[in-house]
């Protein structure tokens, strides 16, 4: 285990150069790997020598980053893919079949929202989404016989509500299953929730990981704790023979530390093949380089924007979850004591036109489907990714049309205020 501090870690785990070796993670940009006998390659396939064959399934890039991203989470193994919403794909589905159950917070972002009550449900996986807000009590009455994990995110995009990870991973772990969080926005730089009882973490990388908009990614890490073997019956495709490696049983040849991600390797990816290209997990290392240092910088921005924005006549309401006074505050100090993330939400009084305005207004700040990266941008969600919703239906899932998500960057704070007083001025 990697015991550098994370600013420590962010430049150095997951790759130790030898004597003569770059000191930058190399690029292997190579399909194949070549061996010099049938015999040697067929102990790969069978899972019994370790090496790489095919880059579908594992890249040195890729797989050096990953375990930088590991350490950084304080987990046991852990994997890349192409994205985040794959990552949460393999994720739930290394763990479900058809006919199996998950329990998820209602706040999760909308492309996974997509993901798991639409596309999943087609595959035979349901979903009952929970209010995060809600008692153990009422959390437990989710729960089914073929439930097989628990899902929410850290900080919801865009609804910015804290997760309660302490009380969603008893109710996880008193019903017999792992729960999965989603960590993209605050980053293990701000909150690590394996700390907390999360079991699996997944990010999309695309976010403050890459942090310059570079590349789209996702990360799946394993803090390696949960027993399988203790639920066997639940979990048959890690606790029992795998006909596809000749009979393996995952948690027999891997332990339980290993076991979730190296199943979601040789089976998810050789099969489905979301495996992210070099070249791009080379640019997410770039950015990871520097994630300790950019975090601060972004919250520190954001709680300034937020504060300006907390007393201006223009504005109708304003949701940050290191405001005072703030819904999410009292969870945000528990979990995030050193800041949340760089998004903030807020209302532009007069609704969905002088939302448009507001933004059109804008000179600094880009109008973007993107948060989190080192410049700021802006979307007005009823617009735009929320655009096919009725009144109704945008009420109904917490977007009011006057709703602004603001992702701050890390310019220099005074510009980012002055444009946004700039466009607000002609309201
Ligand atoms: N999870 C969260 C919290 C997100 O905000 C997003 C994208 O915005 C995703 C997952 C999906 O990630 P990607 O866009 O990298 O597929």
């Amino acid at each position: 285990m990697d015991r550098h501090k994370q600013g420590t870690q962010c430049l150095h785990a997951g790759y130790t150069p030898q004597n003569g070796e770059p000191r930058n993670i190399p690029i292997v940009q190579s399909t194949t790997f070549r061996y010099e006998s049938s015999p040697a390659m067929g102990a790969l396939f069978d899972l019994e020598a370790t090496g790489y064959f095919y880059s579908r399934l594992q890249n040195p890039t890729c797989d050096q980053v990953a375990a930088k991203i590991t350490a950084l989470e304080g987990g046991t193994a852990g994997m890349l893919t192409s994205s985040g919403q794959a990552a949460n794909f393999f994720a739930i589905f290394n763990i479900c079949s058809a006919g199996d159950h998950v329990v998820a917070a209602s706040t999760i972002y909308g492309g996974t929202y997509n993901l798991f009550v639409v596309t999943m449900k087609r595959m035979g996986i349901s979903f009952t989404l929970v209010d995060p807000n809600a008692s153990e009590e009422e959390l437990h009455k989710a729960f089914r016989p073929e439930t097989k994990a628990m899902f929410g995110e850290t900080v919801a995009n865009p609804a910015l509500v804290v997760l309660d990870i302490e009380k969603f991973a008893k109710v996880a772990h008193a019903n017999g299953v792992p729960l999965i969080v989603d960590n993209t926005f605050p980053t293990p730089i701000n909150c690590r929730p394996f700390e907390w009882g999360a079991d699996i973490v997944v990010h999309s990388t695309t976010k403050y990981m890459d942090g310059h908009a570079n590349g789209v990614g996702g990360a799946i890490i394993d803090s390696g704790r949960f027993d399988w073997n203790k639920y066997a019956d639940k979990y048959p495709g890690l606790t029992t023979p795998d006909p596809s490696y000749h009979g393996l049983v995952y948690t027999e040849r891997f332990g339980i530390e290993g076991a979730y991600i190296t199943k979601a390797v040789v089976q998810l990816m050789r099969d489905f093949g979301c495996s992210p290209a070099p070249m791009n997990s080379y640019l997410l290392n770039v950015g990871l380089e520097t994630l300790h240092l950019r975090m601060p910088r972004h919250c520190e921005n954001a709680l300034a924007v937020a504060r300006y924005l907390q007393n201006h006549e223009k504005i109708s309401w304003i949701s940050y979850p290191e405001l005072e006074g703030d819904k999410n505050n009292a969870l945000s100090k528990k979990y995030l004591p050193n800041g949340s993330c760089g998004v903030l939400s807020f209302g532009v009084k007069g609704g969905r036109e002088k939302a448009e305005e507001f933004m059109a207004g804008l000179k600094l700040a880009s109008i973007a489907t993107h948060v989190a990266d080192a410049k700021t941008c802006v979307l007005h969600p009823a617009s735009a990714t929320h655009r096919q919703l009725s009144e109704a239906d945008l009420i109904a899932c917490g977007i009011s049309s006057d709703f602004v998500r603001f992702s701050v960057g890390i310019e220099d704070v005074n510009d980012i205020i002055a444009d946004i007083e700039n466009a607000l001025k002609p309201l």
